[in-house]
């Protein structure tokens, strides 16, 4: 085999080519006879028990709900305000990882209703609550979200959001402080760790 090389031509045999390829590759082999060890080779003994954790699958599908809560905001009326103050940098509602308010119901697990309901705007509260995926849950925020609070009786007024829609936890308050909400936020986060999958053949 002839190769030409600035300018020059090199003449090789073949013969010796595959020579000294094979010699190559039998070195290759000969010095790849043992198995490398088994990286996992750390965890001795001693180690094991330290590093395998028990738990029910019920507990592992809890445990990621309840920590990444995205809420769809329905703000509606004075409550509204001390939601949005919830999610701000003092009581930093993503100390809880649920800072993602969604403007979509598609995208959220947690309905917070914040204010007064009207009967007029109520159809539409459905219609976000029913766009939402299972499992979901609902935040009734202030005392309109119970009964109606100061307009209780009102021609236009809902007299409770449970007309409407399942509740799961009501916050009462007119308006209820930013606490009152987080605090609702952990009852919710009990209810789901509550939650029996497994043997319930499914969620909700
Ligand atoms: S509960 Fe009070 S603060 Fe909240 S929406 Fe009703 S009237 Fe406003």
């Amino acid at each position: 085999m002839e190769i030409e090389s600035g300018g020059r031509k090199y003449s090789y045999s073949d013969t010796l080519l595959d020579s000294e390829e094979g010699q190559v590759i039998e070195a290759f082999r000969a010095a790849n006879q043992q198995p490398y060890p088994d990286p996992a080779g750390w965890l001795d003994a001693e180690a094991l028990p330290a590093n395998v954790l028990l738990t029910t699958v019920d507990r592992v599908i809890n445990w990621s709900r309840y920590r990444a809560l995205w809420p769809v905001a329905f703000g509606l009326a004075c409550c509204a305000i001390e939601m949005m103050c919830t999610a701000a940098s003092r009581f930093d509602i993503a100390r809880f990882g649920m800072e993602v308010f969604r403007a979509s119901p598609r995208q959220a697990d947690l309905l917070i209703i914040a204010g007064t309901l009207s009967w007029k705007m109520a159809p539409w509260l459905r219609r976000v609550y029913d766009q939402m995926p299972e499992p979901k849950w609902v935040l009734a925020m202030g005392a309109c979200g119970t009964s109606g609070g100061i307009f209780k009786g009102s021609y236009s007024v809902v007299p409770g959001f449970n007309l409407v829609l399942p509740v799961d936890v009501y916050v009462p308050g007119c308006p209820p402080r930013p606490e009152a909400l987080l605090d609702a936020c952990i009852k919710i986060h009990e209810k789901i760790q509550k939650d029996r999958i497994v043997r319930k053949g499914g969620s909700q």
